[in-house]
Parts: C-alpha cells; sequence; structure tokens
C-alpha cells in the first residue's frame, strides 16, 4: 500500500455534498482506503478562468494498492458520476475536481498525469489542508520545480519518459542569460506542448575566433529562475564536454539560407548553429522547436535544415520582443554604455522608416534600404554592417527593381562601451509584428 495525498474541490451545486460523495466513492474502490481528511476550507477562485464562486476545499489521505493510473482513472470516474463533462475546459467552475498531489515518493510523468502535482505549492488550498495533515511540506518541496540536466543522458532519459507517457515535447534552445524575449519562447512552448526543454548553452562553435565567447554574458541561476517561472519542466545546461562528447568531429553544412548577411559578417556561425541544433534535435526529439524571429537568418537556416536532415520537428518563428523605446530585447545589450544604449535605438527607427515608406508606395527594393540606411547613417555612434531587404520566408535575395513584401534586416556596432556590442534586429514589411 502506498500513502497517497488527493485534493478535492468544488465549486457548483452542494459543494460539500460533492466532496462527501467523492470519499464514499473511494471508500468504496477496491484497493483504496481512505485513512483522513483535512476540515474542509472555503477559498476564493485562483486562475486565469471566467469568474467564478468559491470553492470548498480540501484533501484526503489514502493508502492504496493501486497503481497511479489506475488511481487516476477512479478520480475521473468520480468527477464525472458528480456531473461534471468528460470535456469539461480547464478553469470554469466544476461540481468536483480531484487531483493527486503525491502518491507515496513516486514521480509520474505522462501526458495525463504529472506527480507530484505541478503547482502544488501554489495553492494554499492544498498546501494549508497538507500541513493540517502533519505532513512536512518543506522536505517535499525542495528538490522540486525546474529539473537542471547536465549531460546528455539525463536528457535522454527524461525525453524518453515524456515520449513514453505520450508527452508533445517542446524545445527552446538558448545561449542563457534569459530576458523577455527567451521568455517568450517559453511561454508560447507552455501554451501548445506537453513537456517543454529550455537548453542554455553557450556554443563555442558559432563564435568565430575574435568574437565575444569568453566575454558572452553568463548568469545560469538567473536562467534557472526565468524557466522557472515560465512553468519549463528541464533546463539543459551541458558542459562542452557534455554536449559533445569525446572526440566529437561530425558537422552540418549549411548553404543557401546562410550566405550573405550573418553569414558573411561570421565564417562558420551557422553550420555552427546548424551543428548544435541538429544534436539538440536528437537529443530532445521536439515535435515543435521555439526559436526568435529577432535572429530570422537563423529560423531560415534551421527550417532548411531540419527539412533536409529530415528531422520531424515543426519550427516555430516568435515575433521579436522589445523594450518600450523599440530596441529588440538581446543578451548583448547589458554591455551598451549609457549613451550607446540610446543611440541603439536607431536600428529599430532605421527599419521602421523602410517599413513606413512601402506602407506609403515605395516599392524599389534599392530605395527602400536606402532609406533605412540614412537613418542608420544620421547617428555616429552606430557602424554599419548590413542592412538588406529579403524575400519571405526563407529569406533569399529578393532581385533589384519593384518589390511586394519581403523583410529588411540589419546588424550594426556600438563601439563606445568596455567592449563593441553587435545588434540584429530586422522588419517585416508586411506583418503586423514588432511595430
Ligand atoms: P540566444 O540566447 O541569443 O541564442 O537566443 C535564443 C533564442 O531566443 C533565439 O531563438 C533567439 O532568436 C530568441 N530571442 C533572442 N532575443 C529575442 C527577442 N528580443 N525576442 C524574441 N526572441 C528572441
Amino acid at each position: 500500500m502506498e500513502l497517497v495525498y488527493v485534493a478535492l474541490g468544488s465549486n457548483v451545486g452542494d459543494r460539500e455534498a460533492h466532496l462527501q460523495r467523492a470519499l464514499d466513492g473511494l471508500r468504496a474502490t477496491p484497493g483504496v482506503e481512505v485513512r483522513r481528511r483535512s476540515s474542509w476550507m472555503e477559498t476564493e477562485f485562483v486562475g486565469d478562468g471566467p469568474a467564478q464562486g468559491r470553492f470548498l476545499n480540501g484533501v484526503a489521505e489514502l493508502a492504496t494498492s493501486l497503481s497511479p493510473a489506475a488511481l487516476h482513472g477512479v478520480l475521473q470516474a468520480l468527477e464525472i458520476a458528480a456531473g461534471r463533462p468528460a470535456d469539461h475546459l480547464r478553469n470554469h467552475p466544476r461540481e468536483l475536481d480531484l487531483d493527486v498531489i503525491f502518491f507515496g515518493e513516486r514521480r509520474v510523468d505522462t501526458r495525463d498525469l504529472v506527480v507530484p502535482h505541478p503547482r502544488w505549492r501554489e495553492r494554499a488550498f492544498v498546501t494549508e489542508p497538507l500541513r493540517e495533515l502533519g505532513v512536512d511540506i518543506s522536505e517535499r518541496a525542495s528538490g522540486e520545480g525546474v529539473a537542471l540536466l547536465t549531460d546528455a543522458d539525463a536528457v535522454g532519459a527524461r525525453v524518453a519518459s515524456w515520449l513514453e507517457g505520450g508527452c508533445r515535447i517542446g524545445l527552446v534552445p538558448t545561449m542563457g542569460s534569459l530576458h523577455a524575449g527567451h521568455k517568450s519562447l517559453m511561454e508560447r512552448a507552455r501554451a501548445e506542448c506537453d513537456r517543454v526543454l529550455a537548453t542554455v548553452f553557450v556554443n563555442p562553435l558559432q563564435f568565430g575566433a575574435g568574437e565575444d565567447f569568453d566575454a558572452y554574458p553568463r548568469d545560469l541561476d538567473g536562467d534557472v529562475e526565468v524557466c522557472r517561472q515560465a512553468r519549463v519542466d528541464a533546463v539543459f545546461a551541458p558542459s562542452s564536454a557534455a554536449m559533445y562528447g569525446d572526440g566529437f568531429c561530425s558537422e552540418v553544412g549549411v548553404g543557401r539560407e546562410a550566405e550573405g548577411m550573418e553569414g558573411l559578417q561570421r565564417a562558420g556561425h551557422f553550420g555552427g548553429v546548424a551543428t548544435v541544433v541538429a544534436r539538440l534535435f536528437a537529443l530532445a526529439q521536439p515535435h515543435r522547436a521555439y526559436f526568435g524571429e529577432k535572429d530570422a537568418q537563423q529560423v531560415a537556416v534551421i527550417r532548411r535544415m531540419a527539412r533536409d536532415l529530415g528531422f520531424p520537428v515543426e519550427v516555430v518563428p516568435c515575433p521579436v520582443v522589445r523594450e518600450p523605446d523599440g530596441l529588440a530585447l538581446s543578451s548583448r545589450n547589458v554591455y551598451l554604455s549609457g549613451d550607446d544604449r540610446l543611440a541603439a535605438t536607431v536600428i529599430v527607427r532605421a527599419l521602421r522608416e523602410a517599413r513606413a515608406q512601402f506602407r506609403g508606395g515605395l516599392r524599389d527594393r534599392d530605395a527602400l534600404v536606402a532609406r533605412a540606411r540614412a537613418v542608420l547613417d544620421s547617428e555616429p555612434r552606430c557602424e554599419v554592417d548590413y542592412v538588406e531587404l529579403r524575400r519571405e520566408p526563407d529569406l533569399l535575395p529578393l532581385p533589384a527593381g519593384p518589390v511586394d513584401g519581403g523583410r529588411i534586416l540589419a546588424a550594426a556596432r556600438f563601439v563606445g562601451g568596455e567592449r563593441p556590442v553587435r545588434l540584429l534586429d530586422n522588419l517585416s514589411l508586411t506583418v503586423e509584428d514588432g511595430e
């Protein structure tokens, strides 16, 4: 027999009768003993569903010989018997809600059931009754939260258990020093997938000689906290040796999508990006992988790589997240000097100028680029690497002459601070994102 804690709640009809009947139903179930229950407590609804009545809540301590899946099936049947429709919408009023909080010391990670319950600590209507029943909450809480994995085998094992449980996996690859742009990717993955794996790895393969690999900002504790807030399930933060293993020497080649722009400025960069992302796709076997449109050429390179090598993953581009003054969030922004920080908005102003001109009727490729360039050149602190107008969605070059859309991309350096900072940004001429 294993000791199980089940949270009970009701906010429709005769709430106490629903909770009582649920306990009666559990008592009548072979293989289940109801040992004790907390007092019932009344709580306000919390969450993002429609306004609704107060809940009556409590926690029951059971002993059971059933498996977690079998007990979960019993709880679902009791919810339905209480009048709750099988296709009940999340966070809507309900006759009966039964959640497994703890099942002995077990960890369960299937699509339908996660134990310990992922949000038990945030809910006073669970923690208070648990305390009343004498459960040592602080001990239970230690070791929970987002899992930090540092070696590839641990990722493989976790992914295998997620896949076995029927979960759809979302992957968010990053180089850490996480900000609201990264967080937006994680939140999208959280909303669309059953499990989210974020990776934090400053990938040496994608930095050239003389680039800022050593100086790239690193803050693993802060990163894990951002992941926790975004309700990521696991963070993979390996060393280079753990990522690539002994004797690693295979690399992914890249082609057309990697030509020009970043590919020209940073020789070998996209080969390094494609290699690490392919390695992550193989390891995490994601159904969906989330990338920021801020690095639009990277998205095009990865999409091509996934298609060419046959990874069964959907590459999901996500809109650029900006500061209130328009500057695209970047981990490198912390290195801008005060004056460069103010000057750096020139990039988005230049891109917006090109878009405004396009909307005003200007259609010539080179004239649109020249308008953006003139804005960039008006800022003496800014050293422009490139401004280009490319076609969507693969970002291949557009022929000179009239265009009916496209994406305008720029990279520029600001050298007034402690170290030079290179920033990228881009805007679609036709899509509303990044206004
Ligand atoms: P990085 O850590 O810079 O490699 O970025 C990791 C992922 O976050 C990439 O897919 C980036 O495109 C994305 N990202 C970075 N900055 C932003 C931003 N401001 N808005 C949206 N996504 C971003």
